[in-house]
């Protein structure tokens, strides 16, 4: 296991659309170790491979362990097979945008598929904190960040105020 850096933006890592995972290798497995173990040290409640500078369909969460046990979850090539009209807002932190928290729209109940890191093939449907959660995640493999969600004038404020965090 090992804690593996994590980029923040505008590194452009954090941009790009990851490939599918053709394979659940060792590698994913280790991966995703050190993923749970980066997040839970960082502490955040959800981590997607790009930013730890890996380019592949990959993230992990656990959106219970700040109020009781651990419940990590590894999703790879997650799909959002289904997703409901209604939405929810709510203020989204973000690990590799630091010390910014910004209201994005989501779906507020998502059907989703994955593979997890034993290669079993998982469907469920998730709401609250979880649906937000994986929905945040998941833009991340599309290369998105919370800044893509909002428009223009706001997207220029909340950059002046991270630079101005950050200088
Ligand atoms: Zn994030």
């Amino acid at each position: 296991m090992a804690c593996l850096p994590i980029l923040t933006w505008p590194d452009e890592r954090l941009t790009q659309t990851c490939p599918l995972v053709t394979e659940i290798t060792d590698d994913i497995r280790q991966l995703a170790s050190d993923m749970l173990e980066t997040m839970y040290a960082a502490p955040g409640r959800g981590l997607a491979a790009p930013q730890v500078g890996v380019l592949k369909r990959v993230f992990v969460m656990d959106t219970d362990w700040k109020d009781g046990p651990r419940n990590p979850i590894t999703m790879i090539n997650p799909v959002i097979e289904w997703a409901s009209d209604e939405t929810t807002i709510a203020p989204e932190g973000c690990l590799s945008i630091p010390g910014i928290q910004i209201e994005v729209k989501r779906a507020a109940e998502i059907r989703m598929r994955w593979i997890d890191e034993t290669g079993e093939k998982h469907r469920e449907t998730l709401t609250g904190f979880a649906a937000i959660c994986a929905q945040h995640e998941l833009d991340h493999l599309d290369g998105l960040i919370t800044l893509d969600h909002v428009g223009p004038a706001e997207r220029a404020a909340l950059e002046a105020r991270y630079a101005e965090a950050r200088a």
